[in-house]
C-alpha cells in the first residue's frame, strides 16, 4: 500500500490518501492521518503522483509532503562509496544530525539555492518512517516500530558544512528537505536501490547493502538517544555521487517501489550579510 497527502482545490484542505496495490491509478481519500487511525471514506480521486509532479500547476489536486514530522534525523557517512568520495574515515558509530522540520518540501516544488557558495548538493537517500512511539528498542524488535519508506533529498550547502564544524545551517535552508512522494508500507530495504537523475542523467546509484548502519540498527541506536515519535523520519544517508546543484537544473530521486521525487531548482533571494560587528 502507498500513503499520500494531498490538498484538493478550491478550499485546500490537507487530506490523507491512500493507493492500493490493485488500483495504482486511483487513490482513496481518508477521514484522517493515517497515523491516529484515519479510515478511508470511500471518495476516491483519478491522479498518480509522477504525472503531477511532471505538470504541478495544471492541476485541481496538489501533491504535499506525504507525512510531517516532528523532527528529521539525518544519518552521514552511511554509505562506504560516499564516505569514500568524501575522504573520511568509516564510521565506527551512526553520524547523527537533525535537519527542521521548516526545511520540507514537497514534491515538484523548488528548491531553493542559498547565493554566494560554490556546492549545494542533493544527496539522494532512502527515508524511513517511524509508525508508533520508539523509546530504547533493540535491534530485533526496532522494525516493528517502522511504517514505510519514502525518498529524501538531504540537499547540503557543502561550503557551508565545512567552515561552520557542523550541519545546522549546511542542511537546515528552508526546502532543503524534499520528501515524498509517497510511503510505501511494502519495501524491502535490504535489496533496495536508490538512484539520482540530475537533468535526466544518472549521477547516483546505490544500493542498500552498501549501508554501513542497517535500518535496524539505526532506529535502535537513535531510540536510545531520542524518543521516535509516529511520523519521524530517519533519512538514512547517501550513495556515492553526490553533486552541485544550479538554478534551472532539475533533480530527481527515485526507488522501486517508492516512484520518483522530482524538484526543480532555483535561486534563492541574497543573504544578507551580519560581518562588519567591530
Ligand atoms: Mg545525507
Amino acid at each position: 500500500m502507498l500513503l499520500l497527502r494531498l490538498l484538493q482545490k478550491p478550499d485546500r484542505a490537507p487530506r490523507f490518501g491512500r493507493v492500493l496495490d490493485d488500483e495504482p491509478g486511483v487513490v482513496e481519500l481518508l477521514d484522517g492521518d493515517p497515523l491516529l487511525g484515519g479510515k478511508p471514506t470511500g471518495e476516491r480521486l483519478a491522479f498518480t503522483p509522477q504525472q503531477w509532479q511532471d505538470d504541478p500547476d495544471g492541476s485541481e489536486v496538489e501533491l504535499l509532503v506525504p507525512v510531517v514530522p516532528q523532527k528529521i534525523i539525518g544519518v552521514g557517512s552511511n554509505y562506504r562509496n560516499h564516505t569514500k568520495e568524501m575522504g573520511k574515515p568509516i564510521p565506527s558509530e551512526p553520524l547523527l544530525f537533525l535537519k527542521p522540520p521548516s526545511a520540507l518540501l514537497s514534491p515538484g516544488r523548488p528548491i531553493a539555492r542559498p547565493q554566494g557558495f560554490e556546492r549545494c548538493d542533493y544527496e539522494g537517500e532512502l527515508a524511513v518512517v517511524i509508525g508508533r512511539r520508539c523509546h530504547r528498542q533493540p535491534v530485533s524488535t526496532a522494525m516493528n516500530y517502522v511504517l514505510g519508506y519514502t525518498l529524501c533529498n538531504d540537499v547540503t550547502v557543502r561550503d557551508l558544512q565545512k567552515r561552520d564544524g557542523q550541519f545546522t545551517r549546511a542542511k537546515g535552508f528552508d526546502s532543503f528537505c524534499p520528501l515524498g512522494p509517497v510511503i510505501t508500507t511494502d519495501f524491502d530495504m535490504g535489496r533496495a536501490a536508490v538512484r539520482s537523475h540530475l537533468n535526466g542523467k544518472l549521477v547516483q546509484d546505490g544500493a542498500t547493502d552498501e549501508l554501513i548502519f542497517s535500518i535496524e540498527e539505526l532506529v535502535s541506536f537513535i531510540s536510545h538517544v531520542m524518543t521516535l515519535e509516529p511520523g519521524d523520519v530517519i533519512s538514512t544517508g547517501t550513495p556515492a555521487g553526490v553533486g552541485n546543484l544550479q538554478p534551472g537544473d532539475v533533480i530527481e530521486l527515485s526507488a522501486d517501489g517508492i516512484g520518483r521525487l522530482k524538484n526543480p531548482v532555483i535561486a534563492a533571494p541574497a543573504l544578507p550579510t551580519l560581518s562588519n560587528r567591530s
